[in-house]
């Protein structure tokens, strides 16, 4: 059954060491042949900009990162570089289409000109923050009752103008309040259910709503710690969230964000893209194939065709 998957960090990884090969190279997760084998048809890659690296470096370091998803990512055979998505509906058999996103405006200060630059070279998701804070918004690990900082309203303004849609991924419980009414598209890219397992990372029942009634999707993490506080779990657990979701939102508001390529820690038989299938296997108990091809592909084309 197709995927699409709202999150993966290859790009990171291929920035700092440009010995690894997207093809097939094993220290990634999600290289090509990996999405190719797990049926990954539509892959999200995520600039991501440590923030142990210096401020003055980090649009830097986001560039690279832009250059390596050029050069190593797009040039392979059969990838195709999503800028508009009404691409994704007609690639080809055996074709992946490649995203870009960035996961936190660290790197761009207050210059919203590195922003466009951004949005110019094809990025189509954008998260305010990682885990801390920036001079847009607070992330998860800081103080949840920190809003939304002034340059926000510019930066949101400028992503509503493009049809970008924000990431609330990482961003802290006020700034997430606060960004939903301002916001024309929103998502979270690779988040899990809160009540299911009690982390800042994860979503309240009331986000999910709130972001459903936006028309808004929520797409499950497969990091161990987001699934059971634990730096192992089993895929039916993950279903467990799933499950969650869909009793709440419904199976059209759900799909997947691995997170490959950004965690160390890993779900039993789903440790990399190549075993996609494994989870497709496992939800088989619970939905039929008609609603996992809704949760799997269906239901993110559908919303980003009416984008
Ligand atoms: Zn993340």
């Amino acid at each position: 059954m197709k995927i699409i998957d709202l999150h993966c960090d290859v790009l990171n990884k291929l920035s700092r060491n440009d010995e690894i090969d997207f093809l097939n190279d094993l220290r990634l997760d999600s290289n090509l042949e990996r999405l190719q084998a797990g049926n990954v048809k539509v892959q999200v890659f995520a600039i991501f900009v440590h923030p142990n690296i210096p401020i003055e470096k980090r649009f830097e370091s986001a560039l690279q990162q832009v250059d390596a998803f050029k050069k190593f990512v797009i040039t392979k055979p059969g990838v195709v570089h999503i800028t508009d998505w009404n691409q994704i509906q007609h690639l080809q058999e055996g074709e992946i289409g490649a995203v870009l996103s960035l996961e936190g405006c660290d790197c761009i200060g207050t210059d919203i000109n590195k922003l466009k630059a951004l949005v110019e070279a094809g990025v189509k998701l954008v998260g305010l923050t990682w885990n801390y804070e920036n001079d847009v918004a607070y992330g998860t690990l800081e103080d949840p009752n920190k809003g939304l900082k002034p340059f926000s309203k510019e930066v949101i303004h400028y992503l509503n103008e493009q049809d970008i849609i924000l990431d609330v991924a990482h961003l802290n419980d006020l700034g997430f309040y606060e960004l939903l009414p301002m916001a024309k598209h929103v998502m979270a890219s690779h988040c899990n259910s809160r009540t299911i397992c009690n982390n800042p990372r994860n979503l309240t029942d009331e986000q999910v709503k709130q972001i459903v009634e936006k028309g808004g999707r929520i797409h499950v993490v497969f990091y161990p710690p987001f699934i059971n506080n634990l730096e192992t779990a089993t895929i039916d657990q993950l279903i467990d969230h799933i499950n969650h979701l869909v009793k709440l939102v419904g199976i059209e508001h759900v799909g997947f964000g691995s997170d490959f390529d950004g965690i160390d820690f890993k779900i039993e038989s789903l440790s990399n893209a190549s075993e996609y299938q494994q989870l497709i296997k496992a939800l088989l108990n619970h939905f039929t194939e008609e609603e996992i091809n809704i949760m799997s592909y269906q239901g993110f084309e559908k919303y980003v065709l009416s984008i």
